[in-house]
């Protein structure tokens, strides 16, 4: 079954951490923006085709992703919702996602939203500490953000997630233990807590490194707190119910994110929209494309898009650090299975090592990372990835 992925990258206000291809647009770029979403949709079995690839037919998890798509009008989510239902057949059992952000989704949205099969909300809350939230752009106080969670598990939602960010301006441990307390106490199935990144591509992350205060960059906390704080989420959050599954991602098994556990198992997933990445099926095995990230080329950028076969060692790459970012790790009998032996003899070492310096494990013939190894986990993937051959 495939996952789809539809990108709508329109904000109400731009936030200053952020690093996504995303931006403040007008009702006119919106419109023009939903008109060529649908033909790319319409056009995906010729494009797959063009690429050397077949696209599934049915489809078990629909995810809209930002960008703040709630901000779409009802009449243009139900011409998305038309363009996918004509070139894909959803299960009714589909998970449905939209992200949103608190106080930007209106009734008719809602309502349109969930008779059109969203079952599935994920908000973007960030911090429900006022002084944090205000301090990097969002819109939203912690009390709107309750109301907001308290209103779509009232409207029906069974799913209601949140996002939470590590190493805001101004946060402290006593801070950010507010923040996980009111997640965990307002009817939420599941959070995703990131660290924030520091670089080049927001201006928050620009003014860090400059060592400047706009941004209220001088309030951003050193990255040795904002690791601590992502340990403490990582304690804390399974004694209230909500299960790490995932290196950012905890809830209960019946609440995992079915559609992002796709891209970590690497089942087939097609994007549609700005920046949008899809992996399909293809005679090698696997065949990965991404659409152009800024939206001048966006638009009649079919032409452009071309596609990169997974080899074998890519795949065998990917399988193990998508697979080592989940609790389960990755089965060290499947790998020998699905690879020549040799591939997985040049990690063995590597493992070995990471093991003995308590960054990995390898019990029940897994290999898993422990709570250091996520904090370093790129260090962790590049150790156990430098053995393989070229
Ligand atoms: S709402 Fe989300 S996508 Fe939009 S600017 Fe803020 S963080 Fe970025």
């Amino acid at each position: 079954m495939l996952g789809v992925y539809v990108s709508v990258p329109f904000c109400r206000a731009k936030c200053s951490f952020c690093n996504f291809a995303s931006g403040v647009g007008t009702g006119a770029a919106m419109e023009q923006y939903v008109e060529q979403l649908c033909a790319e949709i319409d056009a995906a079995a010729v494009t797959a085709e063009r690429l050397g690839t077949e696209l599934p037919r049915r489809v078990d998890s629909v995810y809209f992703g930002g960008g703040t798509p709630s901000l779409l009008e009802p009449e243009q989510l139900r011409r998305v919702f038309d363009a996918l239902r004509r070139r894909f057949e959803i299960e009714d059992s589909a998970e449905i996602t939209l992200e949103a952000a608190p106080g930007q989704i209106g009734d008719r949205v809602l309502a349109e939203a969930q008779r059109l099969g969203v079952n599935r909300v994920s908000l973007g809350v960030q911090s429900f500490v006022d002084r944090e939230s205000a301090s990097v752009g969002r819109l939203h106080t912690e009390r709107e953000c309750v109301a907001e969670i308290v209103r779509l598990r009232a409207a029906g939602l069974a799913e209601v997630g949140a996002d939470l960010i590590a190493g805001l301006p101004y946060q402290t441990e006593a801070s950010w233990v507010h923040s996980l307390e009111v997640a965990t106490g307002v009817g939420l199935t599941h959070l995703s807590v990131y660290m924030l990144e520091i670089d080049e591509d927001s201006r928050l992350g620009q003014e860090v490194l400059a060592g400047g205060k706009r941004f209220h960059a001088h309030g951003v906390p050193e990255e040795e707190m904002a690791a601590e704080l992502y340990e403490q989420a990582c304690e804390w959050l399974p004694k209230a119910g909500f299960a790490q599954y995932e290196i950012s991602n905890f809830a209960a098994a019946e609440h995992r994110s079915k559609h992002n556990v796709k891209y970590w198992q690497r089942v087939p997933y097609i994007g549609f929209g700005l920046d949008a990445h899809s992996m399909l099926p293809a005679a090698s095995g696997a065949m990965r494309f991404a659409n152009p990230d800024e939206l001048a080329r966006y638009a009649g950028a079919e032409s452009e898009r071309e596609a990169t076969p997974v080899g074998l060692h890519e795949a065998f790459e990917e399988t193990i650090f998508l697979g080592l970012r989940m609790s389960e790790g990755v089965p060290i009998a499947g790998l020998r299975e699905a690879f020549p032996r040799e591939l997985v003899a040049s990690c063995e070492e590597a493992a070995r090592g990471l093991v003995a310096e308590g960054l990995m494990t390898d019990d029940d013939g897994h290999w898993r990372l422990t709570l250091r190894g996520r904090l370093v986990s790129n260090d962790v993937f590049g150790r156990l990835l430098e053995g393989i051959a070229a």
